[in-house]
């Protein structure tokens, strides 16, 4: 670590749930301190990592405002991930003071879907057409409850008429109707840095939902036995390695994504990790069908790298461990303020 790091005795902090492992692992091996902040149900779990130098305890989430004020005090650069937003609430950024890694103004484009779409299209990004109401709905469509997690309070309908019987179920919710895509889930994980000015290709995947991989599994003359709705919960995730000649296009479209953020969130724009979320068609387009601008759980694949990350490191680079050398290398040239919010 260089002098200035061991000066500052940065810790890397972030809440115990997630991708917390991957992250505090990664921050350990380029030579952080590390804090987990935990719900005192679980921190007899998260003391069985040794990468992990302190758990503060919590007894709710909301507890967790009321401690991380005693954290700016110690230089602590907290990492969010998918638990932050999911139980800290879409408007953490506002209400921490901490250090944090990402611009903050990325999360209220990335949670409106109207201002998403603004920043897909602004990308040249293909996404699924959207019907504002169920009128013109001409193809099967997916249904999407605004605030459902982890896509249960989503519903498919062929037409219109199994959409008007379906939707009465969620009567007063507001909600999305997107066009159906037929293709495989595809989703992209990628590092941007400010530091080097490049678009990095972390690692792939794709989910494994609860029930909806588990309908395949039901054979077709038994179906009559089952009349289920497929829901979405995500339980685990698949590593996936995809054509080669598929590769200029990804890279392409992390880059289109990030120059137009930068356009769009001036000056800093998108940088850290995020993953644009895909299904890919049998005539190999991508359609977008959400971002997320920060790391995903799907990265857990590859603690220990993942085939892409080898092309440019070729030592065990997780995306957690990325974020950490990031922050290094920051750090060393004077330039943590570029991308600490
Ligand atoms: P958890 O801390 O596991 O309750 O998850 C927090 C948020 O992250 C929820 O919105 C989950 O749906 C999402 N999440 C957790 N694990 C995964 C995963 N493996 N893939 C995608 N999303 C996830
Ligand atoms: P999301 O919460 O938007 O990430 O979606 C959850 C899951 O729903 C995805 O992993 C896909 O399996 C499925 N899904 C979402 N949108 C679409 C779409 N437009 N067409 C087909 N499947 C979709």
């Amino acid at each position: 670590m260089s002098s200035d790091m061991e000066k500052k005795k940065y810790t890397i902090a972030t809440l115990a749930s997630h991708s917390a492992l991957q992250i505090l692992k990664g921050a350990k091996d380029e030579g952080f301190a590390t804090c987990a902040i935990s719900l005192s149900g679980r921190a007899s779990f998260y003391k069985r990592f040794p990468f992990i130098d302190s758990i503060i305890s919590i007894e709710n989430y909301t507890e967790f405002y009321d401690r991380e004020k005693e954290l700016k005090t110690k230089d602590f650069i907290l990492i969010p991930h998918g638990s932050i937003t999911a139980y800290l609430g879409p408007d953490y950024g506002n209400r921490i003071s901490i250090a944090h890694f990402g611009n903050k103004e990325v999360l209220s484009w990335e949670i409106d879907r109207e201002k998403q779409m603004e920043w897909l299209k602004k990308a040249g990004l293909r996404v699924p057409k959207v019907y504002k109401n169920s009128s013109g709905i001409d193809k099967p469509v997916i249904v999407k409850m605004f605030g459902a997690k982890g896509g249960s309070g989503y519903f498919i309908a062929g037409d219109k008429k199994q959409f008007d019987k379906k939707i009465s179920k969620f009567a007063d919710q507001k909600f999305i109707i997107q066009e159906y895509i037929v293709g495989t889930p595809v989703y992209l994980q990628y590092f941007y840095s400010t530091i080097k000015k490049s678009v990095e290709l972390m690692g792939i995947d794709r989910r494994y939902e609860s029930n909806v991989d588990g309908l395949a599994r039901i054979p077709h003359n038994m179906d009559d036995e089952f009349s289920v709705e497929p829901s979405y919960t995500v339980i685990g995730n698949f590593p996936i390695v995809v054509r080669e000649s598929l590769l200029p296009e990804i890279y392409a479209m992390g880059e289109r994504l990030v120059s137009a953020s930068q356009k769009l969130m001036p000056p800093k724009g998108l940088y850290g990790p995020f993953c644009i979320e895909t299904i890919v068609t049998p005539d190999q387009l991508f359609y977008t069908i959400e971002i997320s601008c920060r790391i995903v759980a799907g990265t857990n694949l590859f603690i220990n790298g993942s085939p892409y990350s080898d092309l440019t490191y070729g030592i065990p680079m997780s995306t957690g461990r990325r974020i950490a050398r990031e922050i290094k290398e920051a750090s060393k040239e004077g330039r943590l303020s570029k991308i600490l919010d």
